[in-house]
């Protein structure tokens, strides 16, 4: 069987770097393409200088249209407009899109939602094994729990995230919201601040922190009167998020038109 061609859009970005080393390391997949917008200093260079690695022959390039159709997977880890654009182009040319970027407005939803029509797209808030458990685990303790136990979904990230909470904080807190069989936006407290009132019973609250150079901390505290249950889970290296994207391209091979998620490709459902 022929490797699969995958290409990494934002090849030049804290994630792409670890992407691209990660289609190196593993079996079955290979570099084919890679991409940066217009005007980034790594245009032009050699994909596998970029990440430390040895020449590949293929440089970087800002023609996404041209990548993505000689591909046969893509892993995008950009930003909301670029994953739209790039959405639509996996569409034309039937090519994988596997999504990891945060932080989509409704428009960029829409384009990605045509396109799971026209081909399949993996998404994960979050691409990592243990993320994908908590998310599990989270739904499975709210459905248990009454709406005495107060919810509030605590993350932490680098200082260089421009989107909060975290894909992956809303991620466990629509996770929360599902087992308990309510709707996650009419429960939201995305923000506090001032004089708020007290918290109302039912809502799934959300903290922010930023700072450092943290890959991401995630807890969700379940808190009633007298006690409190805890789960965490803390990223200390990209690569677990990038192993995750790589696994997804290849769980993608032969797969139709859809819109499928991390649950489906580690078998976690
Ligand atoms: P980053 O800023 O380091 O990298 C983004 C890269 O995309 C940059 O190199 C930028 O130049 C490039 N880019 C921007 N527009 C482009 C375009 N039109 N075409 C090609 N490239 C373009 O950011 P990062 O820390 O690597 O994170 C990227 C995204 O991935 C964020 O949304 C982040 O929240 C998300 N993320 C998701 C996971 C997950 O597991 N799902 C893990 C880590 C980060």
């Amino acid at each position: 069987m022929s490797d699969l061609k995958i290409a990494v859009v934002g090849c030049a970005g804290r994630m792409g770097i670890n992407l691209l080393r990660q289609i190196a390391a593993t079996e079955g997949c290979v570099i084919a393409g890679g991409t940066e917008r217009s005007g980034s200093d790594a245009l032009g260079k050699d994909l596998g200088a970029l990440a430390g690695l040895d020449d590949v022959g293929i440089m970087v390039s800002d023609d996404a249209s041209v990548v993505i159709a000689s591909v046969d997977a893509i892993l995008d880890f950009t930003v909301p407009a670029a994953t739209a654009e790039h959405a639509n182009l996996c569409a034309e040319h039937g090519t994988a899109h596997i999504i990891g970027t945060t932080g989509l407005d409704a428009d960029h939803e829409a384009a990605v939602a045509a396109a799971c029509e026209k081909t399949a797209v993996i998404r994960g808030a979050n691409m990592s094994v243990g993320v994908n458990l908590l998310l599990g685990l989270t739904r499975k303790v709210a459905a248990m729990l009454d709406p005495d136990w107060d919810i509030e979904v605590v993350e932490m990230h680098h200082r260089h995230k421009v989107d909060a909470p975290s894909g992956t904080a809303l991620a466990l807190g629509k996770a929360a919201a599902e087992g308990r069989g309510v709707d996650h936006d009419t429960v939201a407290d995305r923000g506090r601040d001032g004089i708020t009132g007290e918290r109302k019973r039912g809502d799934i609250g959300y903290a922010t922190l930023r700072g450092g150079n943290v890959v991401g901390d995630h807890t969700v505290v379940f808190a009633a009167d007298d006690e409190r249950i805890e789960i965490t889970h803390k990223a200390a290296d990209r690569t677990i998020f990038a192993r995750g994207a790589v696994t997804a391209a290849l769980w993608s091979k032969g797969k139709g038109p859809g819109l499928y998620g991390m649950d489906d490709v580690l078998d976690l459902t």
